[in-house]
């Protein structure tokens, strides 16, 4: 255990100094590992949800398959590899749509914040496990429910828990060929229909790991009621989840430009296949970027202004609720702005960022609120 890394949460300039880019629970897991010897130590290892990279590190002597859905955690264990002089160590990094490779031997998960994908990577699972992998997973002890061990016992076999530990706690669970002969079928992804606001319907498909997968989400409701825009505009829907937001700019604007952004590759990708189902004429008029904020845009001059950004801002990152991303989100999309240009965003009222915008923009008018919501708009002088 005597080693030392130094780890990073991307983006650095961003984030709070007083966050850090591991938790308990990855120490729990690495002084398990440490201190059994029953674990190969060579072997294939996959590594699932490392929120910034803490295990993939730590790990990296293994050369990992390391999974993640998330282009920030991706970029975090980019940088921490690079800051640890691990390089070249070989890890596999793999998004959360890509197939997993067959026989592991040692799975290491750190439960995720949405049970839904903890239950898809499961089900994933299933088909590369050999009897003897072992599955470890680890997390904050509020987090390892009973939901979550009665998901690893349906699709994998019986599982334990270990006692809390430095507030978190590991869980084991062991393969066993009769849970896997039964047959399953994943709820993944999730199909709705949504009235845009033309009238028109769409159907709204959703991976795993989507926002507000199971139905639209209310703020996202009252900004497709009031959404204005027009067939000359180019349109960035920013963190677009399934791509609500954007399919109604389309209903709207069936000539409208409209460039789906989100950090999260399940969501890109839910973005893009509801934009084929329901618009394919569109398709060739549409982009879809992984991206933290617009940082991968703003790399890269752009042939088009852009007249708007629609955005419903995330308040959280991972476990930790967080501003700092609608901060970069709204300022980013001001350096994206042409002048004369808006941001319109939907937000719950008690998050005050009429406040933000007011001195990021210089002003910011209320489009339409209800009880829980407002719709503002921010110009671009
Ligand atoms: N627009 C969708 C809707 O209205 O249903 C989703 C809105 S949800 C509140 C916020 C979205 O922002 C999520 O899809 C999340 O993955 C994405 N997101 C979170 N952090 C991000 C970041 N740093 N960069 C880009 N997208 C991010």
């Amino acid at each position: 255990l005597n080693r030392r890394l130094t780890l990073i949460r991307y983006p650095v300039e961003h984030q709070h100094k007083s966050l850090q880019a591991w938790d308990s629970a990855d120490e729990l897991l690495i002084e398990h590992l440490s201190a059994d010897t029953t674990h190969p130590d060579i072997g294939k290892y996959i590594i699932f949800n490392d929120d910034f990279g803490a295990l993939g590190c730590w790990f990296a002597h293994h050369a990992p398959y390391w999974v993640s859905d998330s282009l920030i955690a991706h970029r975090s264990l980019k940088q921490n590899l690079e800051a640890n002089e691990l390089k070249d160590s070989g890890v596999h990094l793999l998004t959360s749509l890509a197939p997993l490779p067959a026989d592991p031997d040692v799975i290491l998960i750190k439960i995720p914040r949405t049970l839904a994908l903890l239950e898809q990577q499961l089900i994933a699972l299933r088909s590369v496990v050999k009897s003897s992998t072992r599955i470890i997973a680890a997390a904050k002890i509020k987090s390892i429910t009973r939901s979550v061990q009665q998901l690893f016992e349906k699709y994998l076999g019986p599982t334990n828990t270990s006692l809390a530990k430095k507030k978190s706690r590991l869980l084991f669970c062991d393969i066993d060929a009769a849970a896997l002969s039964q047959p399953v079928t994943s709820p993944y992804p999730s199909k709705w229909d949504m009235r845009c606001k033309t009238g028109q319907i769409v159907q709204v498909s959703n991976h795993a790991n989507v926002f507000s997968r199971q139905s639209l989400d209310i703020g996202a409701r009252l900004m497709i009621e009031h959404m204005q825009v027009d067939n000359q505009d180019s349109i960035i829907d920013l963190g677009c989840g399934n791509g609500a937001l954007g399919l109604n700019a389309l209903s709207i604007a069936p000539q409208a430009h409209v460039t789906f952004v989100d950090e999260s590759y399940m969501a890109l990708e839910s973005a893009k296949e509801n934009v084929l189902h329901n618009f394919p004429a569109q398709y060739n008029q549409c982009e879809f970027i992984a991206s933290n904020c617009l940082e991968s845009l703003l790399e890269h001059p752009r042939h088009s202004a852009v007249t708007k950004v629609v955005c419903n801002p995330p308040f959280h990152q991972q476990n930790v609720i967080t501003d700092h991303i609608a901060w970069q989100m709204f300022s980013d999309a001001k350096a994206m702005l042409a002048s004369g240009g808006h941001l319109i965003v939907v937000a719950n009222r008690h998050l005050d960022y009429h406040n933000k915008l007011k001195r990021l923009y210089g002003g910011v008018k209320v489009l339409a609120s209800d009880k829980k919501f407002v719709i503002l708009s921010a110009a671009k002088r």
